[in-house]
């Protein structure tokens, strides 16, 4: 096993580092802090992500991705986010939402849905919390019954991010309502504008503002039996192997907050003077950035051999070991954790300045927020952890 795992980049994977460090900072950067008040979903950004190819990076060949694995996914979220995080959750999502058809789809779900996806013509979201408690995933009530050759799905969803905006939903329901929790369920592709399939109001959030999160409602949308997703019962397993598979995407988005955040305040702790010399040389401050330094490159290393565990196992619904179950919970809590530790830092670092919206930490603090609740929260995190120890 030891032979796979992955501590650097190779040289593609940094020339699409470089490439994308170059757009987030030309690019993206410039118009972060518009997003972030305007709270709207950025057209252009996604039209930029589209032109430069990073909607599929880990998406299968077959199906119009480029199959450049997860390293390299988790770098192009990674120096996005550094620029701005919600920007970074256009292909991150697009990921998420996409990962059950992947995981689970026949040929010809992957060729009329996936391939749309893989290039980012069409957007993806991924349905499963539930307004009754999210953590609980096998309580949730969706519920799809079978008439024929259609299921009838009623029920809400909340959260779930792309909801406006979005073409293609991977949605949980029970079918078997019956049968133990984690047996009850499946996953189905939904398409925006099936009779009966409607979206709420768009939620004002902290941070990650310009992202669309929305309710669903479903009410008696019916839904085509070939549009379920591998079969019947299935569905719990394919949502937590879907997010084994997606939390190392938001483990590099909070990386990159956390990197964003670090490398802005060491420039600012240059600059600024008090008592006759930069701030950067009060131990104070060198210490606050030191333990970014370490933080943020310790993430790193354990995100990159995450990535390359999971780039050894197969992208279907076989069984996925304990180990990389561990892997992938461990870097989405321990990066998330660091984003949140960080981007705090930064804005003491910056001091007064640090606190107005003028200056990017205090967006990335409350960005960095979100990446300890959403796919799991850290709590949950951290009991998957020890269910594998
Ligand atoms: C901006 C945003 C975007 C999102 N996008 C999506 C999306 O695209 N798709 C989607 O399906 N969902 C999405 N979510 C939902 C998100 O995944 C859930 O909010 C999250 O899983 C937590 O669920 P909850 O909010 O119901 O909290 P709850 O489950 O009610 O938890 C509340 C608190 O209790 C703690 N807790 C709960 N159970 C336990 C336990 N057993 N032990 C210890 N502590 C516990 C939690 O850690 C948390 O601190 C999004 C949420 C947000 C805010």
């Amino acid at each position: 096993m030891e032979e796979f795992e992955r501590f650097d980049l190779t040289e593609e994977e940094r020339m699409l580092r470089d490439m994308v460090r170059r757009l987030a900072k030309e690019k993206v950067a410039p118009g972060a802090e518009e997003r972030d008040k305007k709270g709207e979903y950025p057209y252009d950004m996604l039209e930029l992500m589209k032109e430069n190819g990073l909607m599929g990076i880990d998406f299968p060949e077959a199906y119009d991705g480029m199959a450049a694995g997860m390293i390299a996914h988790c770098v192009v979220v990674e120096e996005l986010a550094k620029a701005d995080a919600a920007v970074a959750l256009i292909p991150s999502c697009q990921e998420l939402g996409s990962l059950p058809i992947i995981l689970a789809g026949t040929h010809e779900q992957k060729e009329k849905y996936l391939k749309p996806l893989s290039t980012g013509e069409k957007l993806a979201a991924f349905g499963l919390t539930e307004a009754k408690g999210g953590s609980d995933v096998a309580a949730l009530k969706t519920r799809a019954v079978r008439k024929g050759d259609k299921y009838i799905l009623n029920g809400t969803k909340m959260w779930i991010t792309n909801g406006g905006v979005a073409d293609t939903y991977c949605i949980y329901a029970v079918t078997d309502p019956d049968k133990p929790q984690h047996q009850n369920a499946s996953v189905f592709i939904l398409e925006k504008g099936m009779p009966g399939f409607s979206v709420g109001k768009k939620e004002s959030k902290l941070g990650i503002r310009c992202s669309d999160t929305r309710e669903l409602v479903f009410e008696d949308v019916e839904v085509p039996v070939e549009n379920l997703l591998a079969g019947e019962g299935q569905g719990f397993h394919i949502m937590m192997k879907t997010l084994d598979f997606s939390r190392p995407s938001v483990a590099a988005q909070a990386l990159g907050i956390a990197a964003g955040a670090f490398e802005y305040a060491t420039e600012y702790a240059k600059e600024r003077i008090t008592f006759g010399k930069p701030i950067i040389r009060h131990q104070a401050i060198a210490f606050k950035l030191a333990d970014m330094s370490m933080r943020t490159t310790a993430a790193r290393q354990l995100l990159w051999k995450t990535c390359s565990l999971l780039d050894k196992e197969g992208k279907d619904l076989s069984r996925i070991p304990a180990e990389t179950i561990r892997h992938s919970s461990m870097s989405k809590a321990y990066c998330s954790d660091v984003a949140m530790w960080t981007t705090i830092e930064a804005v003491q670092v910056l001091g007064g300045f640090g606190y107005s919206t003028e200056y990017p930490v205090e967006r990335m603090m409350r960005d960095a927020k979100i990446t300890q609740i959403y796919e799991g929260t850290n709590e949950i995190q951290r009991i998957v952890i020890a269910s594998t120890l």
